[in-house]
C-alpha cells in the first residue's frame, strides 16, 4: 500500500520546478493529483510524467492570484477527483532585486498577489473542501525569505506573510482535521533561478553550509513528509530545507 493511496491532492504551480517534483512524488506514492498552473501546457506535461510512471493525474489552468479562478479550480478538482485531502500552495514568482524605495509599486502588488494572496485564496477555498472530504493536510511554499531577508523586499515580505498565515491557519483548524504547515527552501536549482548569471549562482551556492544549491526533489521529500501521516502531530509550523543557509 502506497503512502497516499486514496488521497486526492492539488498542487499549484505544478508545471515546473518544485511544484512538478511534488506532484510527481505524490502521484508515484498513490495520490490522484490535480496539477494546476498558469501555463496549462506545462501542467499537462506534469500529468504526462505522472501517467508514464503509472500514476493518475489531471491538469487545470489556474492563476492563483485570481480568487475566482481558485474557487473554480477547487470546485472542479473536488468534482473530478471525488474530494480533496491534500493541497500544496506552491505557485510563486521571484521579485525584482531592488530596495523598496526603487521598487515599482506595480511589481510590489504583483509579487504580493501571487506569493501571498495566492496562498490565502488557496487556503480559503481548500480548507472547507478538505473538511468536507474528511480531513487532510496542506503545505504552503515559503522560503528562507520567510526567516531572513533576500535581496527582494516584496518577495521577503510575501514569504514572511506565508509563514504567519500558516501559523494562523494551523491554529484555527488544528481541531478540525486539517494540518497546515510551511516549507522554507534555500536556493533550489529550478527555472525560477534561471536568470541568474553563473558567478551569482556560485556566490549563492556558497552561502549554504553544504556549499551547493538544493534540488526540487529534496524539497518534495519534506513536503510529502509533512503531508503524510508520519507528520500527524505537526501543524502550524514552518520547516526549513535550506542546506544550512540560515545556520551560517
Ligand atoms: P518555477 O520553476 O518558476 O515554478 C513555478 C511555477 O508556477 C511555474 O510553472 C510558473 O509558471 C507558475 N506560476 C507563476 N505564476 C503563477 C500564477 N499566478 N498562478 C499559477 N501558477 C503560476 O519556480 P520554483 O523554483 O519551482 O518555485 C516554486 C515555489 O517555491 C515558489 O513559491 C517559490 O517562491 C518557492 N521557492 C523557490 C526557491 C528556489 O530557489 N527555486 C526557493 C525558495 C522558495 P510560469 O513559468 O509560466 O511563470
Amino acid at each position: 500500500m502506497a503512502r497516499f493511496d486514496g488521497n486526492a491532492a492539488l498542487v499549484t504551480g505544478a508545471g515546473s520546478g518544485i511544484g512538478r517534483a511534488v506532484a510527481r512524488r505524490l502521484g508515484a506514492e498513490g495520490a490522484v493529483v490535480a496539477a494546476t498552473d498558469i501555463d496549462a501546457g506545462a501542467a499537462e506535461e506534469t500529468v504526462g510524467h505522472i501517467e508514464s510512471a503509472g500514476g493518475k493525474a489531471f491538469a487545470f489552468q489556474h492563476d492563483v492570484s485570481q480568487p475566482g479562478e481558485t474557487e473554480r479550480v477547487v470546485g472542479a478538482v473536488v468534482e473530478r477527483l471525488g474530494g480533496l485531502h491534500l493541497a500544496v500552495n506552491n505557485a510563486g514568482i521571484p521579485g525584482p532585486s531592488q530596495p523598496i524605495a526603487d521598487l515599482s509599486l506595480a511589481a510590489w502588488d504583483m509579487v504580493m498577489a501571487v506569493n501571498l494572496s495566492g496562498v490565502a485564496y488557496g487556503l480559503h477555498y481548500e480548507i472547507p473542501a478538505i473538511i468536507s472530504s474528511g480531513g487532510g493536510a496542506i503545505v504552503n511554499m515559503c522560503s528562507i525569505a520567510g526567516t531572513v531577508a533576500v535581496p527582494s523586499p516584496a518577495y521577503t515580505a510575501a514569504k514572511h506573510g506565508v509563514a504567519g498565515l500558516t501559523k494562523s491557519a494551523g491554529a484555527d483548524y488544528g481541531q478540525r482535521g486539517v494540518r497546515v504547515n510551511a516549507v522554507g527552501p534555500g536556493f533550489i536549482d529550478t527555472p525560477l533561478l534561471g536568470g541568474l548569471p553563473g558567478e551569482v549562482t556560485d556566490f549563492v551556492a556558497a552561502k549554504h553550509a553544504m556549499g551547493r544549491l538544493g534540488t526540487a526533489e529534496e524539497v518534495a521529500g519534506l513536503v510529502t513528509f509533512l503531508l503524510s501521516d508520519d507528520a500527524s502531530f505537526i501543524t502550524g509550523s514552518y520547516h526549513l530545507v535550506d542546506g544550512g543557509y540560515t545556520a551560517v
